[in-house]
């Protein structure tokens, strides 16, 4: 029997040109740790998988360092829509929304569809209407709103019109170590668990500046998520669009199941040369039925960390 293990991610981007706070920095380090130890926790104590990765995004969420849930970032509109996606690699069940500015915890909401609809994916007013049915919190659109999430958006509006991956932009003047106005600020998690389960979870609020009514590939199964006892678990943060026209998370298993590649050499192939090929931007985490563990990106960092169980978190930002 393999050791269970998590891996979680709060997005890829550029590093910041600002100078570096230490203390800063160590707040996502911090934040990072505990969450792998959250998860660690669970899969410790007999938890499945998609209990594990649910409860990592949902930390993830309610962490305002990451673009997911407090902290998402705003549409070109000014507005937030946030998307979520939960896939369970026993069954290949999987449930997803998109496009939602009232559901405190997306991912929640998402593993309500996963449990209790025989659909996939529910969009904005439906999406929130299931997740009220089912007992979730809702807040009031402006619970998502933060000053540096707003800055970043006049900073991107002002560059007219850029559309930024959520850790390419704050940097300038936050001192994260990823630069917010250059970041993909999705979250993440992928585990496995002692019954040999995979499980994998998406969150995101997006990219900053983009056109309201736009989804990307955070809850569309195989492009941001993806998980399948017989292979892999994948979540996915960068330029959602070409993650979408490369079906990247199953990309993953594909390579693995038809052609035999192993974790790593599935990761590199889709993260390093078929993403970057069409000009995409950032990386994916990803953990294979053996226990292995890959979190390959093409930027210039990527937040991110694991941890087998009765392991020390492992955690890192640049390469
Ligand atoms: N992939 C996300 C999206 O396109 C952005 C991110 O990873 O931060 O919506």
């Amino acid at each position: 029997m393999n050791k269970p293990v998590i891996a979680i991610h709060g997005g890829a981007g550029a590093i910041t040109r600002a100078a570096l706070s230490a203390e800063k920095e160590q707040h996502y380090i911090q934040a990072l740790s505990d969450i792998v130890a959250a998860g660690q926790v669970i899969l410790a104590q007999g938890g499945s998988a998609l209990d594990a990765v649910t409860e990592a995004v949902r930390l993830l969420e309610e962490c305002p360092l990451f673009n997911a849930g407090k902290g998402a970032v705003f549409t070109h509109q000014g507005t937030h829509e946030l998307d979520a996606c939960v896939m369970d690699g026993r069954t290949c069940d999987a449930g997803a929304v998109a496009a939602v500015s009232r559901i405190r915890n997306p991912i929640l909401a998402a593993r309500a569809v996963l449990e209790n609809s025989s659909h996939v994916l529910f969009a904005a007013d439906g999406a929130e209407r299931f997740a009220a049915a089912h007992g979730l919190e809702m807040v009031e659109p402006d619970f998502f709103f933060t000053q540096e999430r707003f800055e970043q958006l006049q900073r991107a509006q002002a560059e007219q019109g850029r559309v930024l991956l959520d850790h390419d932009g704050a940097a300038i003047q936050s001192n994260a170590p990823l630069d917010p106005d250059r970041k993909f600020g999705t979250v993440g998690a992928v585990a496995l668990d002692g019954l040999g389960n995979l499980a994998a979870a998406t969150s995101t609020g997006g990219m900053t500046n983009k056109q309201a009514g736009r989804i990307g590939d955070t809850p569309i199964i195989g492009a941001g998520c993806y998980a399948n006892n017989a292979t892999v678990a994948v979540s996915s943060t960068g330029t959602g669009e070409i993650f979408m026209r490369n079906v990247s998370a199953y990309d993953v298993s594909a390579l693995m199941e038809y052609a035999g590649l192993s974790l790593q050499q599935a990761s590199d192939k889709v993260v390093m040369e078929k993403l970057l090929a069409m000009g995409g931007s950032g990386g994916l985490i990803a953990i294979d039925r053996f226990g292995n563990v890959a979190l390959p990106f093409n930027s210039e960092g990527m937040y991110r960390g694991f941890g087998y169980v009765g392991d020390a978190p492992s955690v890192g930002i640049y390469r």
